[in-house]
């Protein structure tokens, strides 16, 4: 059956590119899987798509927002019901296990469910005004035209974080997604438009990033942009953004370590790493990449986390066995090599696997053994760089300051972790890791929906996602002064007596 083709969306209608030119979206489990045909757009498509954007948000403004509100609520629900549909969809365009691509669908809609109610709350401020007979307020308001750039490690998941409080604050959209998994970003589209969304609110255009994203980021018509992806692609969008005067949230990269102090219970250290360093196949923003271990439990550990890694299963994530699925394409395995090459150059110890897998099973996807260095030195390349794969680097080291200075001493500043029985150092450890999350007893994934996620220094530019931060990235604040007394009232100067 040759596979589908699927077009841009624009102002409510399935458009072809105006490049005439698609790319082929493929299973990197499985590259002769062709999930499906997609469009390569470039400026022309972006500018059809932000004049839809524009119009329909002079009449998506004025939906009062509980109403819209009420069409998120509904997708949560279609989302529901698709759930496993969407989620083995998932797996097939990005590789994740399907436990995992099920936990981004629902992770979608539990933001949906979220911000289906904020289309209640929104909060402002009423405050009393200086002068007598005078009422003061502060309301939020939209923004206009929101552009959005998602990466491809959670298809689903990072569209919605953006979409939702977006469109519940009553602004329009225009999105593209990461060129290897715009899928998951139509289905949670066409949950959307299922649940009633009017045309033109929500406007997809796929492409590459420098042919379809830059556009957006560039256009007069686009008030805020959120981007989600590497650093050295966030810069340019934030400097591009910020000649505009646009809001600008950029989520990026991250070096997460887990701390494992002396007196932690190594059984749930061991399980922590293991599913916080190659859930995913390692390649989530806030994916365990650095172990940092105090020396009376270190070789103990080590020699149990190498034993635990060279024993997971890897394979296609459909099949419910297997517990790493591949990397998503040919790329990201190479920069795997080339950090493996470098931690061996650098003197670290490979303890566990170390390269791409060739045997016949995996000969059609882009599969690496999980992998572990230990004696890592917390300067080399390996322990400062991110990687995005599945290798952990295991840090020795002597006690729990310097297991806080270790952590804290890379670019990056987005989850943390530590395993401690210890209060006292539980709380200094939530109060001087250097990140915009800190997990105790639990490893460095695993955020939840409703608080902010976002990080600190190279990590992000001060914004935050998720339920408390996304709406304030959302909205603008109006304040706005009623004068009843009928007479000229001067703020600073008359006293209203
Ligand atoms: P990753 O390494 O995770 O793929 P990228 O930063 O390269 O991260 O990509 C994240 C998103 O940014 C993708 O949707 C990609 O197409 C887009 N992108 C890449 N380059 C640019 C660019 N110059 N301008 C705008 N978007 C871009």
């Amino acid at each position: 059956m040759p596979a589908k083709i699927y077009k841009n969306l624009i102002g409510g209608e399935w458009v072809e590119s105006r490049t005439g030119q698609t790319y082929e979206n493929l299973n990197p489990a499985d590259t002769r899987d062709v999930i499906g045909i997609f469009q390569r757009s470039d400026k022309s498509d972006v500018d059809e798509a932000v004049s839809a954007a524009r119009k329909a948000y002079e009449k998506w403004r004025l939906v009062p927002a509980p109403r819209r509100g009420e069409i998120i609520y509904r997708a949560a629900q279609i989302l529901e019901e698709r759930k496993e549909e969407y989620a083995r969809l998932m797996t097939r365009e990005m590789g994740k296990v399907l436990k995992e691509t099920r936990g981004d669908v629902q992770e979608a809609i539990d933001t949906a469910y979220y911000m289906a109610g904020e289309g209640r709350r929104q909060f402002g401020a009423t405050v009393p005004s200086e002068l007598p007979n005078k009422f003061a307020m502060a309301i939020r308001m939209p923004l206009g035209v929101c552009g959005m750039i998602t990466p491809w490690n959670f298809p689903m998941a990072i569209p919605s974080w953006k979409l939702l409080p977006a469109l519940v604050c009553g602004n329009a959209c225009v999105i593209k997604p990461a060129e290897d998994t715009p899928l998951s970003t139509y289905n949670l589209v066409q949950a959307l438009t299922d649940a009633g969304l009017p045309s033109g609110v929500v406007n997809i255009v796929t492409g590459f990033g420098p042919e379809a994203g830059a556009p957006i980021v560039e256009h007069q018509g686009v008030n805020a942009i959120s981007f989600t992806g590497s650093s050295e692609v966030g810069r340019i969008v934030g400097e591009v953004a910020a000649r505009n005067f646009k809001s600008c949230s950029l989520e990026m990269g991250g070096k997460n370590a887990i701390i494992v102090l002396d007196d932690a219970n190594l059984d749930l250290a061991l399980d922590g790493v293991l599913w916080g360093a190659f859930g995913t196949t390692g390649q989530r923003c806030t994916a365990t990449s650095r172990v940092i271990v105090q020396k009376g439990a270190y070789r103990q550990f080590s020699d149990r986390l190498v034993y635990r890694v060279s024993r997971l299963k890897v394979g296609n994530g459909l099949d419910e066995t297997v517990e790493v699925g591949p990397q998503i394409n040919e790329q990201q395995v190479a920069t795997t090599e080339k950090y493996v090459q470098i931690g061996g150059h650098e003197g670290a110890k490979l303890e566990a696997g170390g390269k791409a897998l060739n045997k016949p099973e995996y000969s059609y996807g882009w599969f690496f053994e999980p992998t572990v260095f230990t004696e890592v030195d917390p300067r080399m390349k390996i322990a400062q760089e991110e990687i995005f794969g599945p290798v952990v680097s295991v840090i020795p080291c002597d006690n729990f300051e310097k297991a806080i200075e270790i952590s804290n001493n890379v670019p990056y500043g987005l989850s943390s972790a530590i395993y401690t029985r210890d209060v006292n150092r539980a709380f200094r450890a939530m109060r001087d890791i250097n990140a915009g999350i800190t997990y105790i007893n639990a490893p460095t994934i695993g955020a939840e929906v409703h608080l902010p996620f976002g990080g600190t220094k190279a990590t992000g530019n001060g914004h935050r996602e998720g339920g408390l931060g996304a709406i304030d990235f959302y909205t603008q604040w109006k304040s706005i002064y009623v004068d009843y007394s009928d007479k000229l009232q001067r703020a600073q100067i008359d006293t209203g007596e």
